[in-house]
């Protein structure tokens, strides 16, 4: 994998059938090459999504967010649109407005079997359940009593509080990956360094 700076470089290297005489295909990678973002605007409201992706230049896809009212699901003014570039532009024209982009970060991932981060409770490959409470075993369908200790941080809340540092730093590197358009791993290292940064100052 190759990555480029400019669409020019991407054009130049698209064009290049043979690499030292062996015959390669160029293609762009459709997820490391895509980005999302926010907008808000009630002039939108009677576009739908297929006509907004017509309207709006760069956008390849278009999900209009709804809201749960009783039995049903009303929509809101909010729309997440997908960018076919790495990183979400801070503004986009739509007609004669010119909207405001915010960058779409996920909420961290948070396992209810294992109460560690960055994968769901169908993907953990954690053979034992932890109370999300106390931080053992062994009694996770009851409502637990015991003191709270996060099996994240050793610290005295429970593992799915909101201010426990390792949701903050998890939701740090999201943020981080959202507004650079990169990788996550490359989001991590970035964010380490930040913390450490603030630490040792
Ligand atoms: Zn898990
Ligand atoms: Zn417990
Ligand atoms: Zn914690």
């Amino acid at each position: 994998m190759v990555e480029l700076k400019s669409n020019d470089q991407a054009k130049k290297l698209g064009a290049i059938a043979t690499f030292l005489d062996i015959p390669v295909t160029v293609s762009t990678h459709k997820i490391l090459n895509s980005s999302k973002g926010v907008i808000h605007s009630r002039d939108l409201r009677c576009c739908s999504e297929e006509e907004m992706v017509e309207e709006l230049s760069g956008v390849t896809h278009t999900r209009r967010s709804k809201v749960r009212w009783g039995e049903d699901k009303i929509q809101t003014d909010t729309v997440i649109l997908t960018f076919g570039s790495p990183k979400p532009p801070s503004r986009i024209r739509a007609g004669y407005l010119t909207l405001n982009v915010r960058p779409y970060v996920l909420l961290a991932m948070h396992c209810y079997k294992c109460q560690r981060y960055g994968h769901g409770k169908d993907r953990c490959k954690k053979p034992a359940a932890v109370c999300v409470g106390c931080g053992k075993g062994s009694h996770v369908e009851c409502n637990c009593s015991a003191d709270p200790h996060c099996v994240n941080c050793r610290g005295d809340h429970t593992a799915s509080s909101k201010t426990c540092p390792k949701f903050l730093e998890e939701q740090a590197i999201l943020r981080y990956k959202a507004e650079n358009g990169c990788m996550f791993q490359q989001a991590c290292m970035a964010v380490v360094v930040e913390l450490h940064k603030m630490i040792s100052t």
